[in-house]
């Protein structure tokens, strides 16, 4: 089915749509929310999370040179914060065909429409805060790249279920994972490398692009040497997910 894309409802309409709806679920696998590739996928797809702020503005330059080198494709989570410490680097970025750029949020929260905390950290207070925090940095990404981004994931990567009906009505798919790469960026190199070499077909990966100096980049890098030389194909979100 082709056709017009569907107008982006306004702030005031997603309030109106949404007000009075209680949430059911929070957590990393709401209902909506893409954990793996469609049925029958034979790829794995990378993704990255760039959360910004104080001590999460960093870039692991020999990471993204990795993936270039093994010609490997990711979807990187550019938060608005990081896109606004690293302005000439997002453009970079958004300018090379390998990567596909995705919604971070803006302040890196928690996407809950009653302010439910996530690793301590205060989520969204409310359904105005749940399109503030997705379409702020929407508008940034749009300007980065000359379109939308067609998936979000919010910081933490928990959401409740309202949110992520929120993020649909939006036009964004709310993406979250089923390998988790590095924990966080806590996981030693070995460790990274063990957790993403298990992914199997279909799976969704999730690490950290802005930990340089963490175990993420050596693991990783490892882990897709081998993948690679083992013939897994790995593509980005947005080729896997028809329009
Ligand atoms: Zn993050």
């Amino acid at each position: 089915m082709g056709g017009a894309p569907r107008a982006v409802p306004s702030r005031a309409e997603i309030i109106d749509r949404y007000t009075g709806r209680t949430p059911h679920y929070w957590g990393l696998e709401a209902p909506g929310v893409v954990t793996h590739l469609p049925n029958g996928s034979r790829g794995v797809a990378l993704t990255l999370d760039f959360c910004g702020g104080p001590g999460g503005s960093s870039f692991d330059p020999d990471l993204i040179a990795g993936l270039q080198r093994l010609r490997v494709p990711a979807t990187l989570f550019l938060n608005a914060r990081w896109i606004a410490g690293n302005q000439s680097l997002a453009g970079e970025l958004a300018g090379d065909p390998l990567f596909e750029l995705a919604n971070h949020g803006t302040n890196h929260l928690p996407l809950s429409v009653i302010g439910n905390a996530a690793y301590g950290i205060p989520g969204t207070a409310g359904i105005g805060s749940v399109y503030d925090e997705v379409m702020a940095n929407d508008a940034v990404l749009t300007a980065l790249t000359g379109q939308r981004s067609r998936f979000f994931r919010p910081g933490t990567a928990y959401l409740d279920d309202v949110a992520a009906r929120i993020c649909h009505d939006l036009g964004l798919v709310p993406a979250g994972f089923s390998i988790n790469g590095d924990g966080g960026a806590t996981y030693p190199a070995g460790t990274v490398t063990t957790e993403t070499t298990a992914a199997g077909a279909a799976a969704i990966i999730i690490a950290h692009g802005n930990r340089p100096g963490s175990g993420t980049g050596p693991g990783l890098l490892r882990a897709l040497g081998i993948m690679t030389d083992a013939g897994t194909p790995f593509v980005t979100l947005g080729d896997a997910f028809p329009v």
